[in-house]
């Protein structure tokens, strides 16, 4: 199949996934225009990877400058943008310490490793991880198995072992899953790929009473919720319960790959040689994570995100209310719009014909992910769009 706009075909490209035609070559703010010129207003960003939207000028600004400064010197050396995002990181998180790797899979593994070490120090040898159906930490193998989507237990058999699994906001579940050899409880405050699945703060509470109680390391995976995706810097400060370990990625880099996982004192319990990577905590990457938090950071950021969440939010209970659909689900500006009906992905061509894009992580729901920086004129041409392809699509 040759893509609309390029003049040879994608058949060298793997294909993993159904794609749209068109090819994509700019995006500015909220907008995203393919190679005809056609101009979207891209409420994946990246699948809340753009926090600042595409191509933020602190963002490039710090790229150019860090680029012609030092791009690599090995991951053996110290690099000053390195210690500073770790000491910003931990400063504004109250976190020990931070490891960086490029994507959310990496650090979550990283995660997963830390407790093991853990275990093996303070637990007797205590391995195993209750992480939750439905839940998703990402595609290698270890966070295959740690993630609950339907069906990924028998994909690439065997999977790895020493994950339990549990029910999201049902405690009975997490403690018929306890055992002598558990180490920690891993989860998304928010289970974004499941369809926008909150933890309740009552949960939350209780996962973290829990953990102390039986000596368990509690581990956030704040891949999409972090990085003032709910409207405070990390999910965790919008529940008011801190975790042993968290991670981050997407919104860290706003579009360049950089992750992050940060652990209290206690967890940090690496020694040399059990952990490491080729660009892990490489300058040109930590120089742009450090420009883009000091955006995320500030107060009245923050106060927009919560601001334009709230916005989306009533905007979407009005279409649902109007066109009879189901419930809207989430916080600050990652929400869910449930349908009611198991036609997403019609729902999802509609709006791209009008110029809306929009991703159905499950086959009967929406999930909205503008860029943290929205006007309330981008808020209200997305409903508007948005309502137009519900329509279109019956
Ligand atoms: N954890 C969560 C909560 C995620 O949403 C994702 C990505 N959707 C990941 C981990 C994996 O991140 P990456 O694709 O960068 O490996």
């Amino acid at each position: 199949m040759k893509p609309e706009g390029l003049p040879i075909s994608v058949s060298h490209l793997m294909s993993i996934n159904q794609r749209p035609a068109q090819v994509f070559v700019r995006g500015q703010g909220a907008w995203l225009w393919d190679a005809a010129g056609t101009r979207y207003l891209d409420w994946l960003q990246g699948w809340a990877v753009n926090s600042l939207g595409h191509c933020p000028p602190e963002l490039m600004q710090a790229l150019h400058a860090q680029a012609r400064q030092l791009l690599t010197p090995s991951p053996a050396l110290y690099n000053a943008p390195a210690i500073e995002l770790a000491a910003r990181l931990c400063e504004l998180s109250g976190f020990a310490q931070a490891f960086f790797g490029s994507t959310g899979a990496e650090v979550n593994e990283v995660a997963i490793k830390l407790a093991r070490k853990w275990g093996r120090l303070h637990k007797g040898g205590a391995y195993e991880i209750i992480t939750f159906d439905n839940a998703f930490h990402g595609r290698n193998l270890s966070t295959m198995a740690a993630s609950g989507k339907p069906g990924w237990d028998a994909l690439f058999a065997p999977a790895m072992q020493g994950f339990v699994k549990a029910q999201l906001n049902d405690i009975g579940s997490v403690r018929t899953a306890l055992s002598p050899r558990t180490v920690a409880i891993m989860l998304e405050p928010v289970q974004g790929e499941a369809g926008v699945w909150p933890a309740t703060q009552e949960f939350l509470q209780a996962l973290r009473q829990l953990c102390d109680e039986a000596g368990l390391l509690l581990i956030f995976d704040e891949v999409q919720t972090g990085c003032a995706r709910l409207g405070t810097l990390f999910g965790f400060q919008y529940f008011g319960v801190t975790p042993d370990i968290m991670t981050l990625g997407k919104g860290l880099g706003s579009g360049v790959p950089i992750a992050a996982v940060l652990a209290q004192a206690r967890a940090c319990v690496f020694e040399h040689g059990d952990h490491g990577g080729t660009y892990a905590g490489n300058p040109l990457m930590c120089a742009a994570a450090l420009a883009v938090l000091n955006t995320l950071s500030q107060a009245v950021f923050l106060q927009n995100v919560r601001e334009m969440g709230q916005m989306l939010q009533q905007g979407l209970l009005q279409v649902s209310r109007r066109l009879s659909l189901g419930e809207v689900r989430g916080h600050g500006l990652l929400l869910a719009l449930d349908l009611g009906h198991h036609r997403a992905s019609e729902v999802v061509d509609a709006c791209h014909e009008l110029g809306l894009l929009v991703n159905a992580p499950r086959p009967s729901c929406l999930r909205l992910m503008p860029r943290l920086n929205s006007t309330p004129a981008e808020i209200d041409q997305g409903l508007q769009w948005l309502a137009e392809g519900l329509e279109a699509a019956g």
